[in-house]
């Protein structure tokens, strides 16, 4: 790792004073590493007795979130594939877990990608009311609808947007909108080097912060909550933001967080000296085990306008019986689950998705997902349509909503051949031709295999493959 830039350390030392050869010391131990558990799949207790990691709990505020050595080991693990876990180091944590979204909530992840705080924001809504994440890059923006994926998520819109034109689109909407803002990254020096910093850099980025903070109000509903926050120490990107914030917006204030051992206050005397920005939290890598963040939380007054109420979601764009007829059939011969067909929407002529039961219309904007992608009506060469199911139903399931399953555990040579896109031979299956198969890892959903001619033919996606 290259070392932090002297201008950045020397910042740091006229800020800290008596406190600064702790933090200096903190860049000479290993960044820290996390895994936090995805409770839509399983409870940290159950996966706490299987893990195949050394696991240190991190805390009260996140009881999913644990320490762990080996990051590159545990990324490269089928239970990582099969969604159980989220590698996310610990002050990333405590993003969403002091947001608190309640089941039923509507949420916005303004600047979501590549997803570590929306997979949490959805495990923490127990992925019911609509999760909207949303990243102005293109790029991250799908790998952020690939992590959602494999967090087996369904009440979730993707989108691929500017801020100003969510608001327009949606208004003030939202219970809670969490604004990860892109920042100088000071927090990851330590994991990932400070080449590119400069303090223009650091002005920069307090520009643009100010610009997104400043469109998202548009989206808090009254009384709501709006959630700033920065892997950075930069005053300048920190409580100098808020201060700003508050002046040009009186209908927000802060809000106190939550006291947890470790968890520091912002500095008034970093920025106009007003007192209530001790109500932000600073986490620092010398008093807290994670890299650092910086976190606001600001509600916005109950009666400062009427909410935007919330438009109706789209007309479902159903197909029509008959190009409904390979997907109920799929449905019938390979799951024991009933599908609300009033929430089926086709995407392209083909693309089968079910909407969350509460949604948005996003018309005019750039949805990368909407809901549960189902899978593929496929048209044939000779008799009827076939239907493909998605890898996203695969990890949206339980083994119990499959009709045929096919277990292993995850040392199982077998597996590893499954994740690296072979076949699967097994004589012991004696399937209906054309049959669907769960593939699992420990009873967790892994992907689909498909019965033809006594082999078990690999539907795991190519991109994933080992
Ligand atoms: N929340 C993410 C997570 O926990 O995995 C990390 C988000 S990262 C700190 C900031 C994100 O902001 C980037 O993915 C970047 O593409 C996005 N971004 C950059 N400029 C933006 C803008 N003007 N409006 C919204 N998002 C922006």
């Amino acid at each position: 790792m290259t070392p932090p830039p002297d201008a950045f350390l020397h910042k740091m030392a006229s800020l800290l004073g008596d406190d600064y050869s702790a933090f200096a010391a903190s860049y000479a131990a290993d960044g820290r590493r996390g895994l936090r558990v995805n409770t839509l799949k399983l409870t940290p207790a159950d996966f706490s007795s299987k893990s195949p990691f050394a696991l240190t709990a991190v805390g009260p505020y996140e009881p999913a979130g644990f320490l762990i050595g080996d990051e590159a080991q545990a990324g490269r693990h089928p239970y990582h594939a099969a969604g159980l876990y989220y590698l996310q180091e610990p002050s990333a944590m405590a993003v969403a877990a002091l947001l608190r979204p309640q089941p039923g909530d509507w949420v916005l992840d303004l600047a979501a990608a590549p997803g570590g705080k929306t997979t949490h924001l959805a495990a923490l809504m127990d992925d019911t009311g609509l999760l909207v994440a949303n990243d102005v890059h293109t790029g991250r923006a799908r790998i952020l609808a690939e992590n959602l994926e494999r967090w087996g998520a369904r009440s979730v819109l993707v989108t691929n947007n500017e801020p100003a034109q969510l608001a327009a689109r949606f208004g003030s909407v939202f219970d809670k909108v969490l604004v990860d803002a892109p920042c100088s990254g000071e927090g990851m020096f330590r994991k990932q080097g400070g080449f590119a910093w400069s303090e223009e850099m650091v002005l920069a980025c307090s520009r643009r912060q100010s610009a997104i903070l400043d469109t998202a109000v548009a989206l808090v509903r009254p009384g709501g909550l709006l959630a700033y926050t920065t892997c950075t120490f930069s005053p300048e990107e920190d409580e100098q933001v808020i201060a700003r914030f508050l002046d040009s917006h009186p209908a927000f204030t802060l809000v106190d967080p939550p006291a947890f051992t470790g968890f520091q206050p912002g500095q008034p005397a970093w920025a106009d000296g007003r007192p209530a920005l001790s109500r932000t939290i600073r986490l620092w890598p010398h008093h807290f085990p994670g890299e650092g963040h910086f976190i606001a939380l600001l509600q916005r007054r109950p009666d400062a306008a009427p909410a935007t109420p919330h438009m109706l979601p789209p007309a479902p764009n159903r197909p029509s019986s008959g190009a409904l007829a390979p997907w109920r059939e799929f449905a019938r011969d390979n799951l024991r689950l009933t599908v609300d067909e009033a929430r089926l929407q086709v995407v392209n002529g083909r693309y089968l998705q079910l909407l969350p039961p509460d949604t948005i219309d996003p018309a005019g904007l750039h949805v990368i997902r909407h809901g549960l992608p189902l899978g593929e009506i496929r048209p044939a060469r000779r008799g009827p349509a076939l239907f493909k199911p998605a890898h996203a139903l695969a990890l949206s399931l339980r083994a119990a909503d499959a009709v045929y399953t096919l277990n292993f555990s995850p040392d199982d040579p077998d597996l590893h051949a499954y994740l690296s896109g072979h076949p699967l031979l097994d004589s012991s299956l004696s399937l209906p031709p054309s049959s669907w198969l769960l593939i699992t890892v420990d009873g967790h959903p892994l992907g689909w295999g498909k019965s033809v001619q006594g082999q078990v033919k690999n539907h795991y996606p190519r991109g994933l493959r080992l």
